[in-house]
């Protein structure tokens, strides 16, 4: 049970945590930090929050566990911020969606506090952000990655696990580098995908035609599109390297798609279709 829960950043994926811990019981009273009075007052109205500070020392006095939930832009002046206020008890943890640059950023702001950082990722989320979007059941079945470091305390990393399980989430354990590798593939490279698409389409002369006839397939492929771009942005940053050598491998298989069109290799197009329908159709299964 977690007594005090403090929210940097009370968006999406801190309003969820909050709403799903509540649903389970499993903390006492939860207080939100942001820099917007509208979106904390709108947190306390929607039973999000039990009360919010305009300031992180204020509203991390006390508290047991801190979950720092801003863009990644904006961990390391969070963390330069928390280092002189926190509690010899509290446990941070993050949910940003690199782990390299956050854990570069406690590093240099927490010093030997950074024992008791847990970094963490939960792989869930939709295209809306704000407080409003947060819902109770938004981890439920859904994975959520702990990288702790060689120097994360073993009893910080077990508190943070049982926070995410008391949300019905399913726990694991990666290394800092694979977890961005692994991301990069997964998430971040179907972002960029989908964000380039309807750039692209958007710059056409005839694009307002060709959105009035857009169909399931388009609206499916491009939902993540309308996700917040301060966020992508910081992912970008955040794991470069990978994605722009995801990127680059990704131009290689459109190469290997349009030549095979441009040459009628039907038997090549059958093979690449029906290999990515068996992938898909299998892993949709474990979803
Ligand atoms: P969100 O809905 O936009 O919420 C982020 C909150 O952080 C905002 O409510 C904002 O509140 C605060 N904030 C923004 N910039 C800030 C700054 N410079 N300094 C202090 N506070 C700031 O975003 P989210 O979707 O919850 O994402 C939060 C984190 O979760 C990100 O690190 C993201 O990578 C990660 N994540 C997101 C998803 C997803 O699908 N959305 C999934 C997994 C992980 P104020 O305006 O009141 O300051």
């Amino acid at each position: 049970m977690i007594n005090k829960l403090a929210i940097i950043g009370v968006g999406l994926i801190g309003s969820s945590l909050s709403l799903a811990l509540k649903q389970a019981g499993a903390v006492g009273q939860v207080f939100g930090y942001g820099r917007n009075r509208g979106n904390l007052e709108k947190g306390v109205e929607l039973g999000v929050l039990d009360g919010f500070e305009l300031s992180i020392a204020d509203c991390v006095r006390d508290a047991d566990v801190i979950v720092v939930a801003v863009p990644l832009g904006a961990m390391q002046p969070v963390f330069a911020e928390l280092k002189p206020v926190i509690s010899n008890t509290a446990i941070i943890t993050d949910v940003g969606s690199a782990k390299g640059s956050v854990v570069a950023a406690a590093t240099a702001e927490l010093d030997e506090l950074v024992s008791r950082f847990v970094p963490g990722h939960p792989i869930a989320g939709t295209e809306q952000s704000g407080v409003e979007a947060g819902f109770a059941s938004l981890y439920q079945n859904r994975r959520v990655i702990l990288t702790p470091l060689e120097q994360t305390d073993h009893d910080a990393t077990s508190v943070i696990d049982a926070m995410w399980h008391e949300c019905g989430a399913i726990i694991e354990y990666l290394s800092v580098e694979h977890h961005d590798k692994v991301l990069a593939a997964t998430s971040h490279l179907p972002h960029m995908l989908a964000y380039a698409l309807v750039h692209y389409l958007s710059g056409l002369n005839d694009h307002d035609e060709i959105f009035r006839f857009a169909a399931g397939g388009f609206r499916d492929f491009t939902r993540i599109a309308s996700s917040d771009p301060v966020m992508w942005r910081d992912v970008c940053i955040a794991n470069g390297d990978a994605l722009v050598s995801l990127i680059e491998q990704y131009q290689q298989e459109l190469d290997r798609v349009a030549a095979a069109i441009s040459s009628g290799d039907a038997d090549e197009l059958l093979k690449l279709f029906g290999k990515a329908k068996s992938e898909r159709d299998s892993l949709i299964g474990n979803c």
